[in-house]
């Protein structure tokens, strides 16, 4: 079912199946108004959350309450790329009649597919990858026949999230080149990731294929490819510094979201200091970056441009 932004597929999704009393076990840090629907508009209802950080069953299923009704996965979740092991929750969901409900968003349903380990109901933001021009807010919600009859007499029709014909003519026009550009993306992504590996200005690289990183295996088991997004902590003590760099980059467009043909880049540090707001848990040294369809050595002389600026 195809609804006017990923948000509303999440908010759908979630509000099908869940009533007052109702918990819910949502992952650590997932996209900021996936966290706003469950800490300030679902509370309204009476709905509670807990959220979790992915370590093994018995830490899980630890944190699961007589009244949870839904699971919501992101994996790899927003910034820090955190993973959940898909088959192991929707094995312990289905023991328990709990819905598991994803944010596939980050892989597209090309590189990871949910359904296949057992998850009831995967969205998307279209607005990402599925589009991918950066000129269509979209959202799509993926699960049994039922489940998507249920969501349509429910809240499609009562909160009315519709897409435009023209929204969809132009997403039908960015489907036919996705797995081509998610495929550039994906490679120049690993390219990407060797040379902030290597580099003596970045303290902490953000990867689910880094070899190094403690859930590399779980990413090979769930996922086939990772797609445009990396994170790095750059190597800096000073807000200053994180500000050169980032001043001095020019060839990614500092922006939200992602998945379009261009370069994108968001440092946490615009989240900081914001009068009226708290401060991000994430440390302003970190940067998300999302790598587009241009060349690899574009883009490189970009970032060793700035690196100069803090050398
Ligand atoms: C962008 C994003 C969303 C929200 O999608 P919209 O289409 O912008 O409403 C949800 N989840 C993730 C992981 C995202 O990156």
């Amino acid at each position: 079912m195809v609804v006017g932004s990923g948000v509303a597929a999440i908010s759908c999704a979630v509000m099908a199946n869940l009533k007052t009393g109702d918990h819910v076990l949502c992952v650590d840090k997932p996209y900021s108004w996936t966290k706003k629907l469950f800490d300030q508009y679902l509370p309204k209802f009476g709905i509670s959350v807990d959220y979790f950080v992915w370590e093994n069953q018995e830490s899980f299923q630890s944190q699961i309450k007589a009244n949870t009704r839904v699971v919501f996965l992101e994996s790899p979740n927003s910034l820090t790329f955190e993973l959940q092991d898909l088959g192991a929750i929707a094995e312990i969901c289905k023991s328990k009649g709990i819905i598991s409900i994803i944010d596939n968003s980050h892989t597209s349903p090309l590189y990871q597919k949910p359904i296949n380990f057992g998850i009831d109901i995967v969205v998307h933001s279209a607005t990402k990858y599925l589009n991918g021009h950066s000129d269509v807010m979209m959202g799509v919600i993926c699960s049994s026949q039922e489940m998507i009859k249920k969501i349509f007499y429910g809240e499609y029709m009562t909160l009315g999230p519709i897409v435009s014909a023209h929204d969809a003519f132009l997403a039908i026009r960015g489907l036919r080149t996705l797995p081509i550009r998610l495929e550039q993306s994906d490679k120049t992504c690993l390219q990407l990731f060797h040379y902030f590996k290597n580099h003596p200005k970045v303290r902490k690289v953000y990867y689910p294929f880094d070899p190094d990183a403690a859930q590399y295996d779980l990413a090979k088991k769930q996922m086939s490819g990772n797609g445009g997004l990396i994170s790095i902590e750059l190597a800096v003590e000073t807000k200053e510094e994180v500000n050169a760099f980032v001043e001095k980059i020019s060839k990614f467009m500092m922006a939200a979201s992602w998945g379009g043909y261009e370069s994108l880049f968001l440092p946490t540090l615009a989240f900081y200091d914001i009068p009226g707001w708290k401060n991000p848990v994430l440390p302003f040294q970190l940067i998300r970056f999302y790598v587009g369809l241009e060349e690899f050595d574009y883009l490189v002389a970009d970032l060793d441009a700035a690196f100069e600026a803090i050398g």
